[in-house]
């Protein structure tokens, strides 16, 4: 019998994809702390959010809740690198526990310039997804109702600002740099003294995902982003494939969800990943293209990242 001949397959693989800095970090704070604490240790939300990251930190031996009411008093609880509203450390402090804070340590810079703000005397506009447990942390740094969410563009237009002279705003890290960038324009449109960060708030990891997809896009007749549905920089990066040129892009979790009829007629792929989902997530999909195609390669480099960030002195030997 004659084998019939697999179609190719070009790959364009997204570079930089993949974990960032706070994610490395986050997951070496929950197995540290596995290591120096022992099983189990307990983990406040998806330490990231990636179902795969999850599951392999559960068979190490970390319990993973949504609130601290679920975790015992003589167990170490870590907190998400999502960061968290000041109610919960304050909580776990009242009950004596031992908590390691895993929050980014560029979330807890957004949290820094907040408080800063406020003290100032400043009314803080926060740009970011409502309900996202960076904006519910960011927006718990200061006291409830002293943070003014704005999610697009026409909220921005129709905000109202208690003192429209002093104001300053923060973003969310994972946005969209393009819709962040027009929701600053109208912010400032509307409120031309308004305060903020130099570039915006969003992190060099989300950026350079971002303009790593870019690059791509426009030569893809298709584009996965692999990540979560939860994962916003992940959500984010199938909106920029679809804007800069591939509309024609999704999101999928690992290759065993990949509809492969969804793929017929494609001859580019381009692929990359949110920063919280494992590059073997990557590996895994490619593997699954080439059982199906002749496959060829082509990294698209952007940029090279080197950002490291520090563990907690807690847990350094
Ligand atoms: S995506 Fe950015 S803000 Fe979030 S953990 Fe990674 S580096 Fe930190």
């Amino acid at each position: 019998m004659i084998k019939s001949k697999k179609k190719q397959l070009t790959i364009l693989l997204a570079s930089p994809r993949g974990f960032c800095a706070g994610v490395d970090r986050a997951i070496l704070i929950v197995e540290r702390a596995i290591e120096l604490y022992g099983r189990p240790v307990y983990v406040r939300h998806e330490i990231v959010h990636n179902r795969h990251v999850v599951e392999s930190l559960e068979a190490k031996g970390a319990i993973f809740v949504e609130e601290l009411d679920e975790v015992p008093d003589d167990r170490p609880v870590v907190f998400s690198a999502h960061g968290v509203p000041k109610a919960v450390p304050a909580e776990a402090g009242r009950r004596n526990m031992l908590f390691i804070d895993a929050t980014c340590p560029l979330v807890s810079k957004v949290h820094r310039e907040t408080e800063r703000h406020h003290e100032a005397g400043r009314t803080v506009v926060l740009i970011g997804h409502a309900g996202h447990p960076e904006v519910v942390g960011t927006m718990g740094q200061l006291p409830a109702g002293a943070v003014l969410l704005v999610q697009d563009v026409a909220e921005a237009e129709r905000l109202e600002a208690p003192d429209p002279h002093n104001l300053a705003y923060a973003t969310q890290t994972t946005l969209s740099v393009d819709d962040t960038i027009e929701i600053v324009a109208a912010l400032r449109r509307r409120f031309p003294g308004i305060q903020g960060p130099k570039m915006e708030d969003i992190c060099y990891a989300t950026t350079n995902r971002q303009a790593a997809v870019k690059a791509i896009a426009g030569h893809c007749d298709a584009l996965v982003v692999i990540g979560a549905p939860n994962s916003s920089n992940s959500m984010r990066l199938v909106e920029v494939a679809a804007t800069y040129g591939c509309r024609k892009s999704r999101l999928v979790q690992r290759a065993a969800d990949m509809d492969w009829a969804w793929l017929v007629g494609a001859r580019r792929l381009g692929i990359t990943a949110g920063a919280s989902a494992p590059d073997l997530l990557v590996d895994e999909l490619i593997a699954a293209c080439r059982e199906r195609y002749a496959v060829t390669i082509e990294e698209v480099r952007t940029t090279r990242e080197s950002v490291v960030f520090k563990l907690p002195r807690a847990l350094v030997a």
